[in-house]
């Protein structure tokens, strides 16, 4: 499920009457909007808007969570549930984990040797980066609001709209390039910020479509949850 990027029905019953008319696995609705934006809840559907830049992101994204019941493993952008997790349970899903017990981590078949548990990344850099740009981003769409409401020339608009959207991209290649680089990258640990939370809560790989925006596979953990759904339709 997706904070800000919300946008799910609560009429259950007519989406279904209209899925209905074709047999279905997974539900998916595309939403013709370019607003960023999409949702994905477990064993439900999940939706996405398909006219922006990073609509490809977002349907493999939410995919993710409808599909496969994965978790968000981001937490440098405001979300609206704070304290998702309670502290001290272990998380359902199986690609974040509280680390209570490293002895039983769910992925621990999946963990490259001689990776440290948790594994050391490097986050106090990515933080700041992260945490100034979802500052900007926010007061950039704030702007864009503000001109909406005081009703300012279209031309107007969408320079602010696009400004944004380039700087969105630039943003995502820079956190691209900088993970890329990591010590461990490429490599299964235990790396620590996931889950709407920046500590206690860890993820299985430095980069994951679940992690971060752009054009990338999911982590090995992902994948494997991801097969295993795949095998059960097929049984
Ligand atoms: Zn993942």
């Amino acid at each position: 499920m997706d904070s800000e990027r919300y946008l799910l029905t609560e009429d259950n019953k007519a989406l279904r009457d209209i899925a209905a008319h074709t047999p279905y696995d997974a539900l998916m609705i595309m939403v013709n909007h370019k607003r960023y934006g999409g949702g994905g809840i477990y064993n439900f559907y999940c939706s996405f808007c398909a006219d922006t830049q990073f609509c490809e992101y977002i349907f493999i994204h939410e995919f993710g969570h409808s599909f496969s019941g994965l978790a968000d493993e981001y937490y440098t952008s405001s979300v609206a549930y704070n304290e998702f997790y309670p502290k001290g349970i272990e998380p359902s899903e199986t690609n974040i984990t509280a680390l209570l017990d490293p002895e039983k981590l769910k992925w621990k078949d999946l963990v490259d040797k001689d990776v440290a548990l948790p594994t050391p990344w490097e986050k106090a850099a990515y933080d700041e980066m992260d945490y100034a740009w979802q500052e900007r981003r926010r007061k950039m769409n704030d702007q864009i609001a503000e001109l909406k409401k005081k009703g300012a020339p279209p031309a107007e608009i969408k320079k602010a709209e696009q400004a944004y959207a380039r700087k969105d991209r630039e943003h995502s290649q820079k956190v691209d390039e900088f993970l890329k680089k990591s010590r461990y990258w490429g490599k299964v640990g235990v790396y620590e910020g996931a889950g709407y939370s920046s500590q206690g809560l860890y993820r299985p790989m430095v980069d994951c479509i679940m992690f971060s925006k752009g054009s990338k596979p999911f982590c090995k953990v992902c994948e494997v949850a991801i097969r295993k759904v795949i095998q059960h339709y097929l049984e």
